[in-house]
């Protein structure tokens, strides 16, 4: 037992795979289910730490690929690693770098050793492996970390999704050996992969389940895959994987998949979704996604939801934003943002209160028939155009 971290089950929902519970990390408790934000190049973007704060985060994501890449992660270290770095003194998880150098294609070459890439930047190589992948997040100093791993594509055969199963096992287990040398304070969670193949699913989980990892992060999902799918899948990897180990679905997090991903027996989520959706004036409520552009929003006296707890909708009205978002101020996109975190914040508490006093089964059913999400095709139009902006 690492006397950095700890993860303790406060309540266990009996009609699903539920649970609320509560982490201890070096900069602080986490409780959960929770949404984590994510702050890519060590920034969510146009909020600021305090007002992550207020809104009620409890951990933020960084991104150990962008961040080696630009300022370095040494410059980081010399600043005292991202806490200081950044101004933010709550935890942080960094993940491992893979799915953003897997996302590369052409420009990225694997081996046993790692993965060779050229940077999107300015081309200059470089080669992660599960070993430098340890030095480099121990320099980024975050409290939760990742482990190298492979990112299987949607779609791929059942041989190439074994072969990258596989090599993720092996490179955990160097991951894990290579750790051992540098900061004890930081917690190294292993991933499952084994792409769309339910028993490699399982077989993934059990191995890294076993192995002496504080947590689980499952990667490889939400990579283009229909939704039915990814939960389909968890089916398969949830009992596999120890009770008493937190679980992180990593790159999930609209506001209905918290809510049905909470009764797969996940406690961790992290998406860009919900402020890259806002800086585009797509803003959640209860009854669904809304555009803040539209409209139906010109003359509102009133919030962007009734009700809503937000340091926005405590202070503007719904009229007010739209006519920022129309003018594409850049006020919008603090207050849209803002919206948006607060929204999953309380999402996820919501979710934990439902689990502590025994009715989540029915808080999932109401907020499902209520909340209208994006239909599967605005959400694959909306990938693709995002993935188009990547490649520019
Ligand atoms: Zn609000």
């Amino acid at each position: 037992m690492s006397p950095f971290f700890s993860f303790t089950i406060d309540a266990e929902c009996p009609g699903s795979w539920a649970r609320a519970g509560t982490m201890q990390t070096p900069h602080g408790t986490i409780r959960t289910p929770i949404f984590m934000p994510v702050g890519t190049q060590a920034t969510v973007k146009s909020v600021s730490p305090e007002e992550l704060r207020a809104a009620g985060a409890q951990i933020i994501l960084a991104n150990t690929y962008h961040l080696m890449l630009r300022p370095g992660s040494a410059l980081i270290d010399s600043f005292g690693g991202l806490h200081s770095f950044m101004h933010w003194d709550g935890p942080i998880l960094t993940d491992s770098g893979g799915f953003q150098v897997f996302s590369l294609g052409h420009l990225r070459k694997l081996s046993e050793e790692g993965a060779a890439f050229k940077s999107h930047l300015d081309g200059s190589p470089h080669l992660l492996t599960p070993e430098s992948v340890m030095r480099i997040e121990a320099e980024l100093g975050a409290d939760i970390i990742l482990p190298l791993d492979i990112c299987a594509a949607h779609p791929c055969t059942a041989v190439e999704a074994k072969v990258a199963m596989e090599r993720t096992h092996r490179w955990a287990e160097r991951a894990l050996i290579a750790k051992e040398q540098y900061r004890p304070e930081q917690t190294l969670f292993g991933i499952v992969q084994g792409a769309f193949e339910p028993a490699l699913r399982q077989e993934s989980a059990s191995f890294v389940g076993n192995l002496p990892f504080a947590g689980l992060s499952i990667g490889g999902l939400s990579v283009g895959e229909p939704k039915a799918m990814m939960w389909d899948l968890l089916r398969y990897v949830t009992p596999a994987l120890p009770r008493g180990k937190p679980r992180h679905l990593l790159g999930v997090g609209s506001p209905e998949d918290l809510v049905i991903g909470v009764g797969m027996g996940m406690d961790m989520f992290d998406c860009v979704l919900p402020t890259r959706v806002a800086r585009h004036g797509g803003l959640f409520t209860n009854d669904g996604r809304v555009n803040i552009k539209s409209a139906r929003f010109r003359v509102e006296h009133g919030p962007v939801e009734e009700g809503c707890d937000c340091y926005t909708c405590q202070n503007y009205s719904a009229a007010y934003v739209h006519h920022l978002a129309r003018t594409e101020e850049q006020l919008y996109y603090r207050l849209g943002s803002i919206h948006n975190i607060r929204f999953m914040l309380r999402l996820a508490q919501r979710l934990r209160e439902s689990i502590m006093d025994g009715t989540y089964p029915a808080f999932r059913d109401e907020f499902i028939a209520r909340y209208i999400p994006a239909s599967e095709k605005v959400r694959e139009e909306q990938r693709e155009k995002w993935q188009a902006a990547r490649r520019t």
